[in-house]
């Protein structure tokens, strides 16, 4: 570190509010059934989650570039993990992998009075949650009049940590009370302006991070060749299902690097 601390405490109120142990209304699932109303989407959000990536080092967490503008940007620490990973240092890769996540509002049942809380699930939830959106039984899940709640049963804690997530059998109001709904969704965060927030440039999330001499040194042209080639193109008016099952396909195509982070 060479004289950062004006930028590195920068960094550190920017990452604030993203410290997934210390509140700021995100909320987990404790161990036993929990049910929960996922909410539409608001502002800007396109649908009810954004997929989120993080790499974390040295227990500082930040937003992956490139997964947070949904491909369109790069990202310093993808392409690191992906320069070591083909130069077969897997270990020193594993650094920088990262951990994807579907950020989306919900309101936990029991907790009301808490209004809406930020729901981080993993690919295990969301590949379930996915399910039940593109099966035409189920559909709007998050609509607040004829959506479906959600139960989450967490199993075990840390890495041996298993869920399981299945939709409530008949669909139901999300609030018996317009009021509350409407101010439920007032209340709920734009995900895709809080993301945003969090987010650094490619060179300073490469400086934070000390990823900018590995840049330096790689060969970056033939690793954007065949990054390109793994891009699916985008023909704009897709539905929130075929999004869903494009993401999920993009996915499984890939070395399984992800790291569900433990509580
Ligand atoms: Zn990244």
């Amino acid at each position: 570190m060479k004289g950062k601390s004006d930028a590195y405490k920068k960094l550190l109120e920017r990452l604030g509010d993203v410290d997934m142990s210390s509140g700021g209304n995100f909320w987990k699932p404790p161990e036993g059934l929990s049910t929960v109303r996922i909410l539409p989407p608001v502002g800007k959000m396109e649908y009810f989650f954004l997929e989120i990536g993080q790499h974390y080092i040295d227990n500082t967490s930040y937003m992956c570039t490139n997964i947070c503008s949904d491909g369109a940007d790069p990202c310093p620490l993808c392409e690191v993990n992906e320069l070591l990973f083909r130069a077969g240092q897997k270990e020193m890769a594993d650094r920088y992998r990262v951990s994807r996540s579907f950020w989306m509002n919900v309101i936990v049942r029991g907790e009301e009075a808490s209004g809406p809380q930020k729901f981080t699930p993993g690919v295990t939830i969301f590949r379930s949650l996915a399910s039940y959106v593109t099966d035409p039984d189920y559909g709007h899940i998050t609509d607040p009049d004829e959506g479906f709640d959600v139960k989450i049963t967490r199993k075990g804690v840390g890495i041996s940590t298993r869920y399981e997530t299945r939709c409530a059998r008949n669909p139901n109001a999300l609030s018996d009370d317009d009021d509350m709904i409407e101010e439920w969704l007032e209340k709920s965060t734009d995900i895709v302006e809080f993301v945003a927030g969090q987010m650094l440039s490619y060179e300073d999330l490469a400086e934070q991070t000390g990823v900018d001499v590995f840049l330096e040194q790689g060969d970056m042209s033939t690793l954007e060749a065949e990054a390109d080639e793994d891009e699916p193109e985008d023909n704009g008016d897709e539905s929130p299902s075929s999004k869903i099952e494009k993401r999920l396909s993009r996915r499984s195509g890939r070395g399984d690097t992800r790291r569900k982070r433990s509580s």
